[in-house]
């Protein structure tokens, strides 16, 4: 799953909209301290349905929106939208005749999260699952946070298992069959 366009508007410091091209290979983000590196990839979580503010270090979600700063007002939404290239169509199957995937998802204050895939309204599930089963969500283990290496490492099995789960793609399943097991 090739992510090549990040669009970023009202999310956490990044009041004036950003839209970062992410070319192939290796990106870094380099910044002094303060500079929004982490709210940048905080951004790509939770575009990826990323459930809990405690992961966004905020808390509540509402804080995810810009709070204001020096003279600039507070913002009542947050926009963050995902390009990503489904040319080798990697996306689940209902989604599979597009060849650009653009996953969006908006909060405004007090009102929750939208999220759409290619402007169509999709529930939280629907981006949770497309990317529990492309491996890269906001829990895979693509995306390893301050501290992960050393909490692994200090796992029990149980958990230790839930990540390879997620890093073989099969977790996407295991929620289907929960839900499944619901009805
Ligand atoms: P470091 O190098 O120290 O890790 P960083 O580049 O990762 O820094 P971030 O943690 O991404 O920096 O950004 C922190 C900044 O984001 C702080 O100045 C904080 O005030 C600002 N910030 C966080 N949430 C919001 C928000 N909701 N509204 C406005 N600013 C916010
Ligand atoms: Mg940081």
């Amino acid at each position: 799953m090739k992510f090549t366009r990040l669009r970023v508007l009202g999310f956490k410091s990044f009041v004036e909209p950003i839209d970062l091209h992410i070319e192939p290979g290796l990106t870094g983000v380099v910044g002094p301290n303060g500079c929004g590196k982490s709210n940048l990839v905080e951004a790509l979580r939770w575009v990826m349905g990323e459930a809990s503010y405690k992961n966004m270090r905020a808390s509540g979600m509402d804080d995810v929106i810009f709070s204001g700063s020096g003279n600039r007002p507070p913002r009542n939404t947050a926009e963050v939208t995902l390009v990503i290239d489904n040319a080798d169509r990697t996306a689940p199957a209902t989604l599979n005749d597009a060849d650009v995937l653009e996953v969006s998802r908006r909060i405004e204050r007090e009102a929750g999260s939208v999220y759409k895939i290619n402007g169509r309204d999709v529930r939280a599930r629907d981006v949770q699952l497309l990317f529990a089963d492309a491996s890269s969500g906001a829990h895979s283990p693509a995306m390893v946070g301050q501290g992960k290496i050393g909490e692994l490492i200090a796992a029990k099995p149980k958990d230790r298992r839930a990540l390879l789960e997620e890093a073989a793609g099969i977790s996407g399943l295991h929620n289907r069959r929960h839900e499944a097991e619901l009805r």
